[in-house]
């Protein structure tokens, strides 16, 4: 059984994590993964000032440990070329998928329903590429019509759906603030993963409210659906990175042993083809 991590950064300099800069090096990425058994992890590249190359830095570390990383690509998806960039990522960059951070969070992504889309969309059809988004609980339902709409398309939300955004959905929620519908949509998997953004003590692994929003997640969804990921190095200013995976492994109490299975590893291998 593989473990995989679905969602790190790997930055030889990692501004926002001053004083420590240097923690998101990929020597110490693979340094974590040996420690812990961790087969594989998934690379979102950050495309920022301090970091205008690490869509291509990102690449260069896939192609030197293809056996350990797998690589998306950021693609500004509201930018007029990105369709043409989709097209070109799987060759350009070695990459699985794409990697989407909008520019506000909480602002409705209603432009990606419109058709100035279509071709993006398309483009995602071609290339079989997934498509990772950040997306919060202000556009859950255009996540939903996104994965009605294109089933072809597999899509991947960070971080729980990020509920702890302003209009997130409280832990009793049932439906999660709705984003529970998206049961009837197998093309759409949540990261189980930034637990620490979740919680209502960061440096608290073993979370109730973490746990809880995961609970939520893996009663309305299923196990096919959740893919652990770190979210190293940022984890690593509120818990370890053995800790980030202790939370799925020893600490996520309704899974069995084959349900864990494919949350730690199975399900990322499948969705990613990795
Ligand atoms: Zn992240």
């Amino acid at each position: 059984m593989p473990v995989i991590d679905a969602h790190v950064h790997v930055l030889s300099n990692f501004a926002p994590m001053a004083p420590w800069e240097d923690l998101g090096r990929v020597d110490r990425l693979l340094h974590h993964m040996d420690e812990c058994d961790v087969d594989k992890a998934v690379v979102l590249p950050v495309v920022a000032d301090y970091s205008p190359g690490n869509n291509q830095e990102c690449a260069q570390w896939g192609r030197e440990h293809p056996d350990r990383l797998a690589v998306l690509t950021d693609v500004p998806m509201h930018q007029q070329d990105a369709a043409e960039r989709v097209l070109r990522t799987g060759e350009e960059f070695g990459a699985v998928g794409t990697s989407y951070y909008p520019p506000k969070l909480d602002e409705k992504m209603q432009w990606m329903l419109e058709e100035a889309c279509d071709a993006l969309w398309q483009a995602y059809k071609d290339t079989g590429l997934v498509c990772n988004l950040q997306i919060g609980p202000s556009n859950y339902g255009i996540l939903l019509e996104l994965a009605q709409r294109h089933p072809e398309i597999r899509f991947v939300a960070n971080h729980l759906a990020l509920p702890a955004l302003v209009g997130g959905p409280d832990a009793q929620d049932e439906t999660y603030g709705g984003l529970l519908q998206a049961a009837a949509c197998p093309n759409l998997s949540i990261k189980a993963s930034g637990f620490y953004a979740a919680a209502a003590t960061s440096w608290d692994f073993r979370c109730p409210q973490a746990l809880g929003f995961f609970s939520r997640l893996l009663k309305g969804l299923g196990a096919d659906r959740l893919l652990w990921g770190s979210d190293w190095p940022p984890v690593g200013r509120h818990v370890t990175y053995r800790q980030s995976l202790e939370i799925i492994r020893t600490f996520a109490a309704e899974l069995d042993e084959g349900d864990r299975a494919k949350v730690l590893g199975e399900n990322a291998a499948r969705v990613y083809g990795i």
